[in-house]
């Protein structure tokens, strides 16, 4: 098979990948974009293994990794089966894993699968160098790159294993803080750099590999401590950090074994997910160096501090939609609560059935709400709600001062008022949903328990809030077939 028709097809690939990045960025084109991703990755597939089996010897090189492999014209047939094998694996574990995972699972699956392209950034980074010495020969840009690759890689790999035990409540979410936590991470990348110019320098013999194994200890004790220092409510912006790392592994790993595709989607991915956490940083209002340095600048506040707010309210579904029907506007703010509850249908239902009654209903969402990156929008968009009625936190702010009732379904940390009124809460600076301007407030929850910051919610205790409790579909369906 010509080379030409292989790089053909990353390019037709890349610009796939593109494309599928543009239509991500808006709901009505997301569907499409994904179509597109998904053809790219195909394409990008077939013709690595097309590649593979048929290839010249220089193609394969590219694609098994370059360098000492004793290759005719194509790939022995042990690296065929082992391909085979692995792409079988693979495939059979990604498509039970996808069809298994609830909604509310993506996020710590995703970032499982972020840690084996770390996982993988280092095995590339480690074979290289395992072929460089049997070559008996090592470039000096080759030597950096792959020593690189296997820094990023194993960041990658440990952040998102503890990314994966906090998401899926494995461990605590609440940030662990070192003393001096900011000096350890300086050293780490300090030591990091030094390492590097030292590999490059002297890559050969007990030396080398001495800086190697050296390099993916510090690293992976990096990743664990760069996530493990960050918050509950930091923890959506490290999941897209981790994207990002995840993107530069990759692309390290393709300039390890020079294959364009490689560098190029994983470029794609490390740009787009350093611009996601950017945004979500403004969103959150973090700092982004602070994000991405693992809570640096982090005053220790204690997660779990609690207060006395005094008593709270319950109030039943006949009373709430009593409330409702004297409504003329109604804002609803949906949460986590809500995906676990899977009440976006009936959360639906609700809407049209005030709607038909004249009542002006919105939805306000919060960036971070639920627990992926736009979690909220996309029940919604399944549950059939118009986009027109679905609005940013920052359009909906202003007017819950002239809203009637706010329903928050679910919510608990995007509609914390300690994030704006008490410095010393740990969400202290997050901007959030100011339901409690509202006249009324119904808080749709099993219990008073705090929500994935840990942090208990004086909007449970004002005097305009109700509490009705229970799991928020059956509450939901309840005051719909009340009114
Ligand atoms: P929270 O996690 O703060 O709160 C969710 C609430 O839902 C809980 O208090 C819980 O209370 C309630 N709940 C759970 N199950 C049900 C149910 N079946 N019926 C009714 N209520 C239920 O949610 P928010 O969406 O407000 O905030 C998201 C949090 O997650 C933020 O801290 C954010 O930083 C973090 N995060 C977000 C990510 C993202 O990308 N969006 C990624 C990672 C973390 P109870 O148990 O009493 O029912």
């Amino acid at each position: 098979m010509p080379d030409t028709l292989i790089q053909g097809s990353f390019i037709i690939a890349g610009l796939l990948f593109i494309l599928a990045l543009a239509g991500l960025s808006k709901h009505e084109t997301s569907k499409r974009g994904n179509i597109l991703g998904a053809i790219g990755m195909a394409i990008a597939l077939v013709f690595i293994i097309l590649g593979v089996v048929f290839g010249t010897e220089q193609t394969v090189a590219t694609m098994l990794g370059d360098v000492t492999l004793p290759i005719q014209s194509a790939a022995p047939a042990w690296a065929i089966i082992a391909i085979v094998i692995a792409l079988v694996v693979g495939a059979i574990f990604g498509i039970t894993k996808a069809l298994k995972v609830e909604m509310t699972g993506m996020p710590e699956l995703i970032a499982l699968f972020h840690s084996f392209v770390g996982l993988a950034a280092v095995l590339v980074g480690w074979t290289a160098y395992f072929q460089s010495v049997a070559a008996g020969h090592f470039d000096p840009l080759h030597s950096g790159e792959l020593f690189v690759g296997v820094f990023i890689g194993a960041v990658t790999f440990t952040g998102s294993i503890i990314a994966y035990l906090k998401l899926s409540a494995k461990i605590k979410s609440a940030s662990l803080v070192l003393p001096a936590h900011n000096a350890l991470n300086l050293l780490a990348i300090a030591a990091f750099v030094v390492l590097t110019v030292l590999f490059v320098l002297m890559p050969e013999g007990a030396l080398g590999l001495g800086l190697l194994i050296a390099v993916t200890l510090i690293a992976l004790l990096l990743g664990l401590h760069l996530v493990a220092s960050i918050g509950g409510g930091d923890m959506p912006v490290v999941v897209s950090m981790l994207n990002s790392y995840s993107g530069w592994a990759a692309a390290a790993a393709g300039f390890t074994l020079d294959n364009d595709l490689l560098i190029i989607t994983g470029a794609l991915v490390g740009s787009s997910g350093a611009y996601l956490s950017f945004i979500m940083c403004k969103a959150m209002n973090r700092s982004f160096i602070s994000v991405i340095a693992g809570g640096f600048g982090s005053d220790g506040a204690i997660v779990g501090a609690q207060k006395d707010y005094g008593e709270h309210r319950e109030t039943n579904a006949a009373d709430v939609a009593d409330m409702l029907k004297n409504a003329s506007s109604v804002v609803i703010t949906p949460g986590y609560g809500m995906a676990v509850a899977q009440a976006q249908g009936s959360v639906a239902d609700l809407t049209s059935k005030l709607r038909a009654q004249g009542v002006n209903v919105r939805f306000g969402i919060h960036p971070v709400a639920g627990r992926l990156p736009g979690h909220m929008n996309v029940l919604l968009a399944e549950a059939k709600v118009p986009y027109d009625i679905v609005l940013e936190m920052d359009e909906i702010n202003d007017d819950f001062t002239n809203t009637d009732v706010v329903l928050v379904i679910g919510a608990n940390d995007t509609v914390n008022p300690a994030a704006s009124e008490d410095p010393s809460s740990p969400i202290a600076g997050m901007p959030v949903l100011e339901v409690w301007h509202a006249k009324q407030v119904i808080v749709f929850k099993r219990s008073m328990a705090t929500g994935y910051a840990g942090v208990q919610n004086p909007l449970f205790f004002k005097e305009n809030s109700a509490m009705l409790f229970g799991d928020a579909k059956e509450r939901v369906e309840d005051i719909v077939k009340a009114l």
